[in-house]
């Protein structure tokens, strides 16, 4: 005998469906599903599981709900066990009581399973609680437009009731909604918020007032599907969770801005681990670094600092034969790595950038005679060619690559909410990483990085840089996501 599972796929997020959902898709024959149930959850499904799709295609019209009870009832026939996956709980607003109706009345046995319902669980991912104690005693859940696409009549009522309204729906139709309210009697300074794509990275929020809210949802290019929450509870000053950052950099990077980032209320993920790979000529390091004409060694990150030691150290060579040396730093980590050496830099610019350090160290240091540059194989041209235009006698020595890894599958990285880059190797390394291993993934969220060089690798591959920090260090970059993310917020609500 065949049965139907009415399942409920929760309000987006793949893992906010409920333990016996997953069991049933893992276990079902086929899966009927639309565009509000998360595709990701198809994963779960084995791979005889028969996979029809009754949503939305582009240029298409959606199914019609006649279509689809057609379509259950021919599975019923061929299939042992079908789910019929809906977005949110099924029987919120998803027809899911008439498909019940329909399963029941042609004798096919089912089961209506239960989901997390996006009137609640979006509000909640955006740090809005239905109820609160002192606030508001009711939550009352409506349609934003009735079958036949009229306004549903009752909004004298709806402006009494006192609850939280929160309207599903309602996207195109937010502008009436907040009219009819206040027409009604609702004060127009009564807080309002939209949450588009609610749990998933893509999560978008505007909040505002009665008043104002079409007109910021509409400059902030809110799409569907998206909710509308009306009432005092949407001024709440709570932040759920924090964002979800995820960085790309070496261990020991990530290492510090994890520290620095989670201090101030953000999940870290490493998405891809960069790792430090000596070249051959590092091996010339000890040989290079002592000749007598090099006056200057010029660091332009700290891993350069980290290998050229190690390469001293491994040749046998005391500190000491460097002490006729001066060191030249891009900026404050390498002059951090530096001193764990004993050694304090003798030049540093104002900016720590690859041109900055050229420009200032020519202006500033008369006669420096050979610099020895101890950097990544793929160093900027704009050093050395700002050196080379100060006729400065210089030797740009490769002593390491970097070479990405992906640390996470398409899954964590849909996840991620804003993409962390403090270098232009990491952003060619993770987009390659990304196409190479992640072809069903397609790329989304903001994106923050470190610096100009950062931002130019970022544009050569065709993405633009949401956040530039402006101070290129660890600190600079976790200061300035911190401040961005603050603002954001409080800018919605003014
Ligand atoms: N049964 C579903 C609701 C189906 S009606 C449930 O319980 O959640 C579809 C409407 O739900 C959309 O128009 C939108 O208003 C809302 N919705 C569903 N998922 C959403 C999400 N992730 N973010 C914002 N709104 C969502």
């Amino acid at each position: 005998m065949s049965k139907v599972y009415l399942v409920g796929a929760g309000p987006g997020d793949a893992e906010l469906i409920t333990v016996k959902g997953k069991r049933l898709l893992e276990e079902c024959d086929a899966v009927i599903y639309d565009r509000l149930a998360s595709s990701e959850l198809l994963k779960y499904t084995r791979a005889e599981c028969v996979k029809i799709y009754v949503g939305k295609e582009a240029g298409h019209h959606s199914k019609t709900q006649e279509q689809i009870h057609e379509i259950m009832r021919k599975a019923a026939q061929r299939y042992q066990k079908i789910v019929r996956l809906k977005g949110g709980d099924p029987f919120v607003f998803g027809r899911g009581g008439e498909e019940a109706l329909f399963l029941q009345e042609q004798g096919i046995p089912f089961e209506a399973v239960p989901g997390v319902t996006s009137a609640v669980a979006v509000p909640e991912a955006a740090g809005i609680p239905v109820t609160h104690r002192g606030i508001c005693q009711s939550f009352h859940v409506i349609t934003g437009h009735t079958g036949d696409g009229g306004l549903t009549e009752n909004y004298g009522l709806l402006a009494q009731l006192g609850g939280t309204l929160v309207f599903l729906m309602g996207r195109s139709r937010l502008g009436e909604i907040c009219g009819q309210l206040m027409h009604y009697g609702m004060d127009q300074n009564t807080a309002a918020a939209v949450i588009s794509e609610g749990t998933t990275p893509r999560q978008q929020t505007v909040r505002g007032t009665l008043k104002d809210i079409e007109e910021k949802a509409r400059k902030a290019g809110i799409k569907s599907p998206a909710l509308i929450v009306v009432g005092s509870v949407c001024a709440l000053p709570i932040r759920s969770g924090g964002k979800r950052l995820g960085v790309t950099a070496t261990a020991h990077t990530a290492a510090k801005l994890r520290t620095l980032l989670e201090e101030k209320g953000f999940t870290v993920v490493e998405t891809c681990n960069m790792e430090v790979i000596e070249t051959r000529e590092a091996e010339n390091v000890l040989k290079k670094a002592v000749q007598p004409d090099v006056r200057w060694i010029m660091f332009t990150s700290p891993n350069g600092v980290r290998v050229f030691f190690r390469k001293l150290k491994e040749g046998g060579a005391a500190l000491e034969r460097l002490s006729e040396k001066k060191f030249a730093v891009i900026g404050a980590g390498s002059r951090e790595e530096l001193r764990k050496y004993g050694i304090e830099a003798h030049f540093m610019p104002g900016q720590y950038t690859s041109k900055a350090l050229g420009t200032e160290f020519v202006r500033s240091v008369r006669n420096p005679g050979k610099i020895l540059i101890p950097r990544a194989a793929a160093g900027s041209v704009e050093l050395t060619s700002v050196l080379a235009a100060a006729g400065c006698d210089y030797e740009d020595l490769p002593i390491y690559d970097v070479k990405g890894k992906l640390a996470v599958g398409s899954e964590e990285m849909e996840r991620i909410q804003c993409h962390v880059f403090v270098s232009a190797s990491g952003v060619n390394a993770f987009f390659d990483e990304v196409e190479r291993k992640l072809s069903d993934y397609r790329f989304g969220g903001e994106i923050a990085c470190i610096g100009e060089a950062t931002k130019e690798a970022l544009a050569k591959r065709g993405y633009r840089a949401d956040l530039v920090s402006e101070v290129h260090d660890a600190e600079g970059l976790a200061g300035s996501l911190e401040k961005y993310y603050a603002e954001g917020e409080k800018e919605q609500k003014a």
